[in-house]
């Protein structure tokens, strides 16, 4: 059974010819999937027409399950609910250049980073580009706002699911879809080489975002599994070659965890680090420091703001620019895959407070 929201619009045309509909009923049915409309609701088409389509394609529109809506900042976490049951996380934040929304590409996720909610319980399974789409539509149509940002740092590894993740890129951009901009989309990944180099060749300017996390293969295969797969060189080499293939700044995740990464011999080890590499070749490159949010089953504990500060003045003072990311809604437990794992009994249940739903 075809999934709507996954398809792009010539294949709508050849869904609509076999229903025996003509070519320019599947442009009025594309049309109408950016607002979140129901074939049943899609009032230019005939009535009978309607019924047919609607029984011939899955609808995969995520519902809204449950919302946490922060009192701080607005920032509103969504546990969306998708066709078979399976939940996932989206979160909405506002910025004064636009909102944002941060997205999940799987349910679950298999990559096992130590310090994470949202590989807990493993990955289940792979999110359709229709899924991947129906966040965004879901998420404009409970705030009735548009969102004019993505990124891609829900639960899940985008390019673990890949096939799916660029054709949702290809649909997001679509001018007659949402219509986002590559350059509002970025993607992140705890660095599956091998993809990292496909999507060079893909010729989309969207912002890659690597998460780092450490400046040595030793700490870094301690927190993150993946890089005993593809090594720091590994890795490094194919976001040098990414950058050669697309001119496109690329960011680095640095979680902090107290103790572990977050010493100033680990930024001095990090700076040098990004040098060697992208100093060469002239790539100007971001990192960014989040403070690791708790996760209780993980024992990695957060550091003070200061400690924070001083990790990016060592960068900055290597000549790398970094920024201390600002945690919006804190007081809801805005990090991925906090609120999927509460749901399944895995961690803390924050649902009592705040709870809109
Ligand atoms: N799988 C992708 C995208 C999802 S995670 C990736 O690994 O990049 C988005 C970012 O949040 C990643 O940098 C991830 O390492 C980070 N992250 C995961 N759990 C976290 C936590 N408890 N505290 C802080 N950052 C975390």
């Amino acid at each position: 059974m075809y999934d709507l929201l996954s398809l792009y619009p010539t294949e709508i045309e050849e869904l609509m010819a076999s229903l025996g509909a003509p070519k320019y009923r599947a442009k009025q049915v594309f049309a109408w999937l950016k607002s979140g409309t129901h074939p049943r609701d899609m009032t230019n088409l005939p009535k009978e027409l309607r019924e047919r389509l609607g029984d011939a394609v899955r609808w995969s529109l995520p519902t809204v399950e449950r919302k946490l809506i922060s009192a701080v900042d607005g920032t509103v976490k969504y546990l969306f609910r998708l066709h078979d049951g399976e939940c996932i996380e989206s979160v909405f934040m506002r910025y004064e250049h636009g909102n944002t929304l941060c997205i999940s590409s799987q349910v679950g996720c298999r990559m096992g980073c130590r310090f994470c909610a949202s590989t807990l319980t493993g990955r289940v399974r792979d999110l359709s580009a229709g899924e991947l789409l129906g966040q965004i539509i879901a998420a404009e149509c409970d705030t009735g706002e548009r969102v004019s940002n993505v990124v891609m740092m829900g639960i899940g590894e985008p390019l673990d699911n890949y096939d799916n993740v660029l054709r949702f890129l290809h649909l997001v951009n679509h001018k007659d879809g949402l219509n986002i901009g590559y350059r509002h989309i970025s993607l992140s990944t705890s660095g599956v080489v091998p993809r990292i180099l496909s999507l060079a060749k893909e010729d989309l300017p969207i912002t890659l975002s690597v998460s780092l996390h450490a400046a040595s293969d030793e700490k870094r295969s301690a927190i993150m599994p993946i890089n005993q797969k593809w090594n720091i060189k590994e890795l490094l080499s194919a976001c040098v070659a990414y950058y050669e293939a697309t001119r496109r700044r690329i960011s680095f995740e640095y979680t902090l965890i107290l103790g572990k990464n977050d010493g100033k011999e680990d930024a001095r080890a990090l700076g040098e680090l990004l040098n060697r590499y992208f100093k060469p070749i002239g790539a100007p490159v971001h990192v960014n420091l989040i403070r690791v949010n708790e996760v209780k089953e993980t024992e990695m504990v957060r550091g003070s703001v200061a400690s924070a500060n001083a990790f990016a003045a060592t960068l900055e003072h290597l000549g790398i620019t970094a920024t201390v990311r600002r945690r919006l809604g804190a007081d809801i437990d805005a990090a991925c895959g906090q609120l999927r794992a509460a749901r399944m009994g895995k961690t803390e249940d924050k649902w009592n407070e705040n709870t809109e739903k």
